[in-house]
């Protein structure tokens, strides 16, 4: 089958870039060689998600060790990447079929994030921070081929009828904005998000049909602000892009705008989405005495914390935000895209996919340079199978 692989040993990680359209083996169900097949399904994908995970592997930036390590201990090449998906089951194990009903034909999603079950997170209910998670498309086969073996206790129906089946692919990135949004009752407060990127711009949508009221977007690019205003925020806020290691500190034109607009405190909640150590430092700041700052974005090494006391002293709560939960993320998601009423499932294909043109490509056609070119100049794409 054909597939979209990492193909390239160790030792020439840093020396290239990109993936490659290949041809490699199907993945089978054979419950006879190996056992877990029975709770297993093989899916055919008709559309996926490009994530940002996928662009730090297509530039080398992250997930090196994860990759070989899980390579090495399977004895495979290369590792088919892709984690965000839609397809439709092909076949299924015996115990997949007997416990969890599928058959082929339906339709699903998966959660990227594969949970052992049986380690101490999981067995009190935090499946999401598994001790032993693997995820896909990383330390295990992902969905960029024309199959994928998943476990059937990882997968979500999804009903093309209710969720446009380009919709339905991006659920996995979806969810970490709503599970962003979840972490504090948004009903009636002010949000300001630090950072457009594609789950900054989610949580625009997911923070006003939860309920948020005024909405302040903070990015350095001009284009990821103007999504955010399509996306319907209040005030979209330019900032300088924060070089060198001596821009931790807040950024006071941002701060003194974000107290302007609420009340001369500071917004109720900050979601710092951009991984940059001064919007953090803006991001607390700019919360007001007893609010709460939830963490998502990413960046390696250390952060420094410019006024620690602004935080205990003025009673402001951090929470930090890793994957989905599971599955109570995905049911209230479910809710949120199938409820009418509400233009959020429209404006995620209108703005964020920009209905297609320009985002959506077939698989079977890849051409490296057209798709690199794409998701530089779009926060979400798409193939299409
Ligand atoms: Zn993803
Ligand atoms: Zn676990």
């Amino acid at each position: 089958m054909k597939a979209l692989v990492l193909d390239v040993k160790r030792n020439e990680w840093e020396t290239t870039e990109g993936m490659v359209h290949t041809s490699v083996a199907e993945p089978e169900l054979d419950e006879g060689k190996n056992p877990e097949d029975a709770s297993r399904v093989l899916i055919r994908p008709r559309f996926t998600g490009f994530c940002g995970s996928d662009k730090s592997i297509w530039y080398r930036r992250a997930f090196k060790e994860m990759i070989f390590d899980s390579l090495e201990s399977n004895g495979h090449l290369h590792r088919v990447c892709g984690h965000e998906l839609f397809g439709e089951v092909v076949a299924v194990g015996s115990y997949a079929a007997k416990f969890y009903g599928y058959k082929p034909g339906d339709l699903v999603s998966t959660e990227s994030h594969i949970f052992c079950g049986r380690c101490h997170q999981c067995k009190i209910g935090d499946a999401h921070v598994c001790a032993n998670h693997l995820i896909i498309g990383i330390s295990t086969d992902g969905c960029f081929a024309e199959l994928i073996k998943l476990p059937a206790k990882e997968l979500w129906r999804t009903d093309p009828d209710r969720i446009r089946p380009e919709v339905a692919a991006i659920q996995d990135p979806l969810g970490n904005a709503v599970h962003a949004c979840s972490r504090v009752d948004l009903r009636g407060r002010t949000v300001a998000i630090f950072g457009c990127g594609t789950i900054g711009l989610f949580s625009i949508l997911v923070a006003r049909t939860m309920g948020a009221t005024t909405i302040i977007a903070i990015d350095p690019n001009a284009k990821n602000l103007q999504l955010a205003e399509r996306l319907g925020v209040d005030l979209p806020l330019k900032v300088a892009r924060s070089t060198g290691t001596k821009s931790v500190a807040p950024d006071p034109e941002v701060v003194a705008k974000i107290k302007q607009t609420c009340f001369g405190e500071g917004v109720d909640v900050a979601l710092e989405m951009s991984g940059s150590n001064q919007a953090l430092n803006t991001a607390i700041l700019a919360t007001r005495a007893g609010g709460d700052v939830i963490l998502f974005g990413l960046s390696a090494g250390d952060f420094i914390i410019t006024d620690f006391q602004q935080i205990i002293m003025h009673g402001k709560t951090l929470h930090s935000v890793v994957g989905r939960k599971v599955f109570q993320t995905w049911f209230i998601m479910s809710n949120l895209l199938q409820s009418k009423g509400h233009d959020f499932q429209d404006k995620i294909y209108d703005v964020i996919l920009n209905k297609g043109e320009g985002t959506l490509f077939p698989f079977n056609k890849f051409k490296m340079e057209t798709f690199e070119q794409a998701f530089q100049n779009h926060p979400k794409i798409i193939l299409k199978y």
